[in-house]
């Protein structure tokens, strides 16, 4: 997108890419469907990234989601929007994004050249050498596109932080984020495969002496995967960058609420109801009536965990176990041990300080001519398409300027 947007204002421009594939992230995002933004205006982006996000405004005036549409829609991707906001190809096929950036790219006039790793960039009184393939190219502008750690396998080793800090930059401490939990839990490592849509996650860690207050770290809701190593599906990942940061992440634990649109008090008068109305059916077979949107082997771990045997007669239950039975659906606790890091990150937190960066034009406070974009900088956003938003709209303003 960089490489284009200095490319139609007339730069000479040349991409290097050390792949031999361009765009290999795109090609495996949204499960090889693209997620290419979200639907809202620019500035629910912003909300979405946090205490980072305001430095995503003059980003998004250049270019903003409706634009990326119209952008794309215009280069022969035509989208559509999903219930959850997300923003996908109607082909559902992350290669016509990619695709359609480098016919967009070439169109331009912008030379893109792989198997080209940059090896070494060195400033030389305002101009760049760039080493690549034996060859030193000169420049007076480079732009930073390396993107962050995650995925190493796909060519993000973090090559740019190196050259960041030796023109001067500081980095933000890096760590995996949007990333699969871990947990041991055994009765949740058995519910593999099992996907509970919505749930509300909250990250706890150990509540400080004296206090029975435990401030949640992290918190959110959507869809939610028991894996046989621990949890995985948008809720379980948007939290793990909490996790991921914290320093004992083994005294973390996640507290699932798998049935958020009612309180527990709305819970258990459904049961106490059934138990009025003579409560001759099993435990098992009422809740499976009760709640039927649930499986039957996660009803059967939660009856276990909250010490129910399920083949009794619901008039049998006494209040305590009911309460105890509630408490499963709704604050179902399990120990975390981590996360599953870079190698399965979508993104990478942290990277080059924002208060460094021009954010007007992208480019560097501390030396001139030396932009970037994207992920490398201290900037990662929640699952749904915000990532590639805020890689899109930095990658045009820092080309509109490079
Ligand atoms: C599995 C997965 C799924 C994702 N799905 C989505 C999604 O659906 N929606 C969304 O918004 N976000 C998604 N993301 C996040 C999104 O892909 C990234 O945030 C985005 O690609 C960042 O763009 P970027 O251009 O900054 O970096 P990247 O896309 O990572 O590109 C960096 C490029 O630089 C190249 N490079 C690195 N070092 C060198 C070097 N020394 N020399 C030459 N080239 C080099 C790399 O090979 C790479 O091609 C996903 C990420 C992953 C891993």
């Amino acid at each position: 997108m960089a490489a284009a947007s200095s490319a139609r204002i007339g730069r000479r421009v040349l991409l290097l890419e050390k792949n031999k594939k361009f765009g290999v992230k795109i090609l495996m995002s949204g499960g090889t469907r693209c997620n290419i933004t979200h639907n809202c205006d620019s500035r629910e982006i912003v909300k979405a990234f946090g205490r980072g996000g305001k430095f995503l405004h003059s980003a998004l005036a250049a270019l903003s989601p409706d634009e990326v549409v119209a952008l794309f829609e215009s280069l022969g991707v035509a989208t559509k929007v999903e219930s959850t906001g997300k923003v996908f190809p109607v082909s559902n096929r992350a290669i016509d994004v990619r695709d359609a950036l480098v016919r967009f790219a070439e169109a331009e006039n912008a030379t893109l050249q792989n198997l080209s790793p940059v090896t070494d960039i060195v400033n030389k009184s305002g101009v760049f050498d760039v080493q690549t393939c034996g060859a030193v190219l000169q420049s007076r502008s480079i732009i930073l596109t390396t993107g962050g750690l995650s995925f190493p396998g796909c060519g993000t080793t973090g090559d740019g932080y190196a050259w960041a800090k030796a023109f001067g930059h500081s980095i933000v401490d890096t760590v995996p984020a949007l990333t699969p939990l871990l947990s041991n839990c055994q009765w949740a490592n058995e519910l593999k495969g099992i996907t509970i849509d919505p749930t509300a996650v909250t990250i706890k860690g150990t509540a400080p002496a004296g206090s029975k207050k435990q401030k949640p770290l992290a918190q959110t809701a959507g869809s939610f995967l028991f894996t046989h190593f621990g949890f995985s599906g948008p809720a379980a990942m948007d939290v793990s960058r909490e996790v991921a940061r914290h320093p004992n992440r083994k005294q973390l634990r996640l507290e699932c609420d798998f049935l958020p649109g009612q309180k527990q008090q709305q819970l258990l008068d459904q049961l106490q109801r059934a138990k009025k109305d003579g409560g001759a059916k099993s435990v098992l077979r009422t809740v499976q009536e009760l709640w039927p949107e649930f499986p039957k082997r996660l009803i059967e771990s939660w009856l276990g965990e909250a010490n129910v045997d399920g083949s009794l007669r619901l008039a049998e239950l006494s209040a305590g176990r009911l309460n105890a039975l509630v408490e499963q659906v709704k604050r179902s606790a399990f120990p975390l041990q981590g996360t599953l890091g870079y190698e399965k990150a979508e993104v990478t937190a942290g990277g080059v300080t924002l208060k460094e960066v021009n954010s007007s034009t992208m480019e560097s406070k501390l030396c001139p001519g030396l932009y970037f974009a994207g992920e490398i900088l201290d900037l990662d956003g929640p699952i749904g398409g915000f990532n590639f938003q805020a890689a899109w709209s930095t990658g045009w303003l820092a080309g509109m300027n490079a």
